[in-house]
């Protein structure tokens, strides 16, 4: 009997973490210059949670969603998004007294059940980011930079960044009754689906995949002229903001972004190929969703970031570099052995990256892992250097040898580090 992963669950391997670890160390470094603070959260919390805050007949929820029931009989939900949580956690910590304005991130894993395919899994990574008790729009405009800043910090400029404006739901309900009636015009062209949608919520005929349906919508009424002058004034100082900033955006009538809460602002970037896997992030305002949930009337702003896309991209750019050890030890003998694997604690303690075998291994076979490894240098003691009382240093890119005393051989090597 074998055992394997769960089908779309993945691990990361050893070899891939480089590329992790700097897409999450760049995001908390960047996220901490703009004032953010990490938050963590559960990954299980009631279904209802979910349900409530992302919308019972999206299909992340009733699709989607992994639920359970506990010993108890609590119906549980291990959480397909994180904005729904971070909501919580603010209301429950009453963080609103600590200060009125929170600027939070999470990075971890989420869960859907969907078909695994390319670019998609069942646990899946997200960076996810909320200002919570701003307006706008200098919040939206702030985090709409820092995210693109983010991206081009990793070396992702050929990124599009769209933007659009669902208005507030005093411009949204004649822009629904006009969209409506323009559906009912095309019914017979749409899909079941979207049919359906048209009764229930026909605003989410703009997530269809069916080609005859974006046919469709490319007549349809623009929400950007049913925006009320409130919001028509948020969304005009957004663009403006980012002309300023020099962040090149496009205006998208069409992204609505699939989920109940947003409210005026929402955005997405996305790369320049073609196809439904394309959105690197995204996110949008939400600024009645606190008051849904019972707490304080904060509007907030929040994106998230697909981990995995992110990481493709980079491999893909090939935009990632491994580190190799600052030194290898090479010593030959028992002697040299048991000093170097002292030395190489130390130099460790003192900040050095360094490797050197556990076992016994000729020269050569010593030199083929450095390189392997790509360490930079080697440090090479035998019986002739422990008599001399000088090791010889190796730069593996120059090829270049030089002698060092051994009398305090740390330091030394230290020094060779930070001339
Ligand atoms: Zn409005
Ligand atoms: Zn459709």
């Amino acid at each position: 009997m074998q055992y394997k992963a769960v089908k779309g669950f993945k691990d990361i391997l050893p070899y891939q973490m480089g590329t992790w670890n700097r897409i999450e160390s760049e995001a908390k470094r960047i996220f901490e210059l703009f004032g953010f603070n990490e938050i963590r959260i559960p990954v299980l919390e009631t279904a209802e949670l979910f349900a409530r805050g992302i919308g019972q007949d999206t299909d992340i929820v009733s699709k989607e969603m992994y639920t359970l029931e506990d010993r108890k009989g609590n119906f549980l939900a291990m959480r397909p998004e994180a904005t729904a949580s971070v909501m919580r956690a603010y209301i429950e910590h009453k963080l609103y007294n600590v200060s009125p304005l929170q600027k939070l991130f999470t990075i971890g894993p989420m869960f859907r059940y969907e078909r695994p395919q390319k670019g998609r899994r069942r646990q899946f990574h997200q960076i996810n980011v909320e200002i919570i008790g701003d307006q706008g729009p200098r919040s939206d405009s702030e985090l709409i930079f820092m995210i693109m800043y983010f991206f081009s910090s990793l070396g992702l400029n050929d990124l599009v960044l769209n933007i659009n404006s669902l208005g507030c739901l005093n411009c949204r309900g004649p822009f629904r009754a006009e969209l409506k009636s323009y559906l009912g015009r095309h019914f017979e062209q749409l899909c079941p689906d979207c049919q359906k949608r048209m009764e229930t919520n026909p605003l989410r005929v703009f997530d269809c995949k069916v080609e005859t349906c974006n046919q469709i919508l490319k007549d349809a009424p623009s929400i950007l002229d049913f925006l009320c002058s409130d919001c028509a004034r948020h969304f005009d100082s957004i663009r403006s903001y980012l002309e300023e900033l020099q962040v090149d955006f496009v205006v998208n009538s069409h992204l609505m972004r699939g989920l109940d809460y947003y409210t005026r602002t929402t955005f997405e970037v996305q790369t320049k190929e073609m196809g439904a896997q394309n959105a690197v992030a995204g996110g949008g305002r939400y600024d009645n969703l606190m008051k849904e949930f019972g707490g304080p009337d904060s509007p907030a702003i929040g994106f998230a970031i697909g981990v995995e896309r992110v990481v493709e991209l980079l491999e893909e750019n090939d935009v990632q570099k491994e580190e190799g050890p600052d030194i290898f030890l090479a010593p030959l003998g028992k002697e040299a052995e048991d000093k170097a694997f002292i030395w190489l604690q130390e130099l460790r303690k003192r900040g050095l990256k360094c490797e050197m075998e556990y076992k016994s291994l000729g020269l050569k076979a010593q030199m083929r892992h450095a390189d392997r490894l790509k360490a930079r240098k080697v440090l090479i003691v035998g019986d002739n250097e422990l008599i001399k009382g000088k090791g010889i240093v190796r730069d593996m890119i120059s090829k270049e040898q030089t002698e060092i005393p051994l009398d305090n051989v740390v330091d030394e090597l230290i020094g060779v580090f930070n001339r």
